[in-house]
């Protein structure tokens, strides 16, 4: 598809583009693509989400489809929940458990095979936490502090102070990378500078520790997809815990009303011009995305009918495109035994792993007493 998401650049979000490395990853992201396409077999993947509501098509859009054609291409996934990263922002993880298994519901039935690909809560995995400790011995207070997507964080955080974990999880999540030594990481933009400290943390960990060269991480790269930021109903990122989602699980008449008050402009004539109308912009991207469609053309056609046409039209396509994905998942909800043991499963693959990335990291730094 021919899709180039300038959304990216809409005015309420205060992290620009360009600030988070948005054109470089873009070109990076063209050139993995072809080296996938060629040697999938060299990939492997980590990726993930907090277990924080239920995901949503900024979600979709920004990285699970390119999870499931990343599997589909026969590249190695694992996918952590990220449990421990829920208390970055907020005293207490409500319903967890109620959201962790919202969460691999909606793996699953947006087409994660759990034979091929490993899901797994990072809090289950007590060697990966472990590398938190070196790797934070790895990184520099002043670096941490530069982070663009944590200060952002910060600054729409529900605590009123800023707590250690906050300031640091963008280190736990390279334990979550490299424990399983992932070379590949679809990501939304705003995951950019993370994956920056986590590469950081892989050369310095191999400068320091490797033995005659012997590199023991991999140094893995962001993969971006056609949406690396997809903007809510109410023209901010579209995000679970700001209310503006449509998520994959909603009924078809929940995300008709959801559309219907999504914010639009007062311009009559559609366009697709995301620096400028980054609200309309972002419906008729949707509806370009589920229809596999370009933005442009899609605008196009609505033309003068206005935003209430382009919303009917966005709320058809999205229902259309999501209706295999909702029927899937409220079969899947009735067997709520083969959720857990989906987790329980991967839990014990990446434990596996896990511990074996900890021997290796305990010979380099002479610990393997
Ligand atoms: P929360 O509001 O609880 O932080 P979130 O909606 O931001 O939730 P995360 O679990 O933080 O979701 O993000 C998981 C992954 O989804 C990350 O790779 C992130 O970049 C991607 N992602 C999240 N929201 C969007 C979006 N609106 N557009 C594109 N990618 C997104
Ligand atoms: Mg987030």
């Amino acid at each position: 598809m021919t899709t180039h998401l300038d959304a990216t650049t809409a005015a309420d979000v205060s992290v620009s583009a360009e600030e988070l490395g948005v054109p470089a990853a873009r070109r990076r992201s063209a050139v993995l693509e072809e080296s996938i396409r060629k040697d999938p077999g060299r990939f492997r993947v980590l990726t993930g989400d907090r277990p924080t509501g239920r995901l949503h098509l900024g979600h979709y859009f920004g990285t699970l489809h390119n999870r499931v054609r990343l599997q589909e291409l026969g590249v190695e996934t694992m996918v952590v929940i990220a449990d421990y990263q829920v208390l970055t922002d907020r005293d207490v993880a409500d319903r967890l458990t109620e959201h962790v298994a919202d969460l691999v519901l909606d793996y699953l039935a947006i087409g994660i095979d759990p034979d091929r690909s490993t899901i797994f809560a990072h809090s289950a995995i007590p060697a990966l936490n472990q590398l938190l400790v070196p790797f934070l011995s790895l990184i520099s207070v002043a670096e941490l502090n530069r982070n663009p997507t944590v200060k952002e964080e910060i600054s729409q955080s529900r605590q009123s102070s800023v707590s250690g974990l906050m300031f640091t999880y963008p280190v736990h999540q390279a334990a979550d990378i490299l424990f399983c030594k992932a070379n590949l990481v679809p990501v939304g933009q705003d995951q950019l500078p993370h994956l920056e400290v986590t590469r950081t943390i892989a050369r310095r960990f191999n400068r320091r520790y490797g033995d005659g060269g012997a590199t023991l991480f991999p140094v893995p790269e962001a993969l971006l997809s056609a949406a690396p930021l997809l903007l809510g109903t109410d023209g901010a990122k579209m995000s679970k815990s700001r209310g503006n989602a449509i998520t994959l699980a909603a009924s078809a008449d929940e995300t008709a009303r959801l559309i219907r008050g999504a914010k639009t402009d007062p311009g009559r004539h559609i366009t697709y011009e995301p620096a400028t109308r980054p609200e309309v912009s972002s419906l008729v991207l949707l509806a370009a995305l589920c229809l596999g469609r370009d933005p442009h053309l899609v605008a196009q056609d609505i033309g003068g009918r206005g935003a209430a046409a382009l919303k009917s039209l966005v709320t058809e396509a999205v229902n259309e495109y999501l209706a295999p994905v909702r029927l899937r998942r409220t079969q899947l909800a009735e067997d709520r035994g083969y959720v857990r043991q989906v987790l329980r499963d991967g839990n014990e693959r990446a434990n596996a792993i896990a511990e074996t990335t900890l021997d290796e990291v305990r010979a380099a730094m002479s610990t393997a007493y």
